[in-house]
């Protein structure tokens, strides 16, 4: 199988202002083109420092893609790099610099004489069509003594150009270059959420081990855990029909803690559940500043589900809305699990929705004997009222999106339960609507 090195050139990369996201996709098609992606490297706008990663790239990698460095500018310097680096010269296409020429004409402007450079190649390449850009790319085989040569697409750092080049030339050069030995990669992720990564492990048969075919990884983001099946094969199908084995064995063994899988978030499930239903939705989240309600918005573009909802936070607001509401004034304490559970009764009817989710007040984060305190999650339906409650404690920056997958996943859990006549997991009815 052929093997892939990216690199990124751009000193607004090495230093941190700018997130190098042309590798991120170029991986994503290179895995579609069966070529496996060993190296991703990332070099500052340096001469020496890019002749260096160029000559070692050549030695490592059958398929070498750079982006970034093909302006006209004194920084970009990966032309300079490529010539040096295959021991060639650099020559000036005529018919490139026709093409930049005519480019700037057509814009109403003179070509500054900065531009030449972009018409400038290295000996034996060939220039890749940049359509909207100035910057063609360079196309160059390096011959390597007793092995298959070696080939460099160098393509222009804007992402949307660089993209267009891709699907336009390399794409297809490369699909030349792996001839009848073609080779697919494809990944399917299934996404799980109410458990630990370990735990999730635990629940498995030995699938993550090293060497496995296909392989498994597991990542955790965000309190999302996901297992990535990973297969090669000469098609699509063949790798979908190698990955059906291990997914089966996976959906076996985690059961409901299984929500979706590749783009599907929590909310993105729960919103499909109530539109196979054909119900709709409201919330009410107390500190959690709208996520809830912009998650459950940003999955419903055409409103089919998601009616609004409350944001609150002030306490002597949330208990106005209690009060209104028909509860307890609960103005000197904070709004306890009935009063939530009463406000998403009150929300159910003045939404006139099937649902209402609510999230409640974020306790202050104290360590104390009894371990960490709760936060309160309610779910109204046509049926009952029913709670949940989860400990808050965790990282900070995951402890808000955790709090609300919490909430959306009760909601899926007592939806599916609902589908399949079995109680859900973890709640319990607790009043009347
Ligand atoms: P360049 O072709 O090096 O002149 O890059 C042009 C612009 O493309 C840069 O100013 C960045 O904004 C963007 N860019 C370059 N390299 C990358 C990269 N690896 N990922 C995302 N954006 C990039
Ligand atoms: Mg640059």
């Amino acid at each position: 199988m052929m093997q892939a090195e990216i690199i990124a050139f751009g000193d607004e990369l090495t230093s941190g202002q700018r997130l190098d996201t042309n590798s991120q996709w170029l991986s994503q098609q290179l895995a579609e083109c069966g070529i496996r992606v060993l190296f991703h490297t990332t070099a500052g706008d340096d001469l020496v420092a890019g002749c260096d990663v160029f000559r070692h790239a050549i030695q490592r990698a059958d398929v070498i893609v750079s982006t970034g460095g093909l302006g006209p500018t004194a920084d970009d310097l990966t032309r300079e790099c490529i010539a040096a680096a295959c021991g060639v010269d650099l020559t000036r296409d005529e018919s490139v610099l026709e093409h930049i020429r005519a480019l700037f004409a057509c814009r109403g402007r003179a070509m500054p004489e900065r531009n030449v450079v972009q018409a400038m190649f290295p000996r034996g390449s060939r220039p890749i069509p940049n359509p909207h850009g100035t910057a063609p790319g360079i196309d160059i085989q390096v011959s390597r003594s007793g092995r298959n040569p070696a080939r460099i697409f160098a393509l222009p750092g804007v992402p949307a150009e660089m993209h267009d080049m891709w699907m336009a030339t390399v794409r297809n050069a490369l699909a030349g270059l792996s001839g009848d030995n073609r080779c697919m990669i494809r990944h399917r992720a299934i996404h799980c959420y109410g458990t630990g990564e370990s735990a999730i492990e635990a629940m498995l048969p030995d699938l993550i081990r090293r060497g496995r075919v296909p392989a498994v990884g597991i990542t955790a983001s965000q309190a999302t855990i996901t297992l990535r099946i990973t297969a090669e094969g000469p098609s699509p199908e063949a790798c979908c029909a190698a990955m059906q084995p291990t997914a089966d064995t996976i959906y076996q063994c985690l059961g409901d803690y299984i929500f979706g899988e590749d783009g599907d978030t929590l909310q993105d499930v729960v919103i499909r559940l109530l539109v196979q239903r054909g119900q709709t939705l409201a919330t009410v989240e107390c500190d959690s500043g709208g996520t809830l309600a912009q998650w459950l918005s940003a999955g419903d573009p055409d409103r089919r589900v998601h009616r609004g909802g409350w944001v609150l936070r002030d306490p002597v607001s949330i208990a106005s809305v209690l009060k209104n509401a028909g509860g307890a004034s609960e103005t000197q304490s904070p709004l306890t699990e009935t009063g939530l559970q009463t406000l998403a009764a009150n929300c159910r009817t003045i939404f006139r929705t099937d649902y209402a989710l609510a999230l409640g007040p974020f306790p202050p984060q104290i360590e104390s004997a009894s371990g960490p305190p709760p936060v309160y999650i309610a779910a109204a339906g046509p049926a009952a009222v029913y709670g949940h409650s989860t400990p808050y404690a965790g990282h900070p920056d995951i402890l808000l999106p955790r709090t609300v997958k919490e909430a959306l996943n009760f909601l899926r859990l007592r939806l599916q339960a609902e589908e399949s006549n079995e109680p859900a997991v973890r709640s319990s009815p607790i009043l009347p609507p």
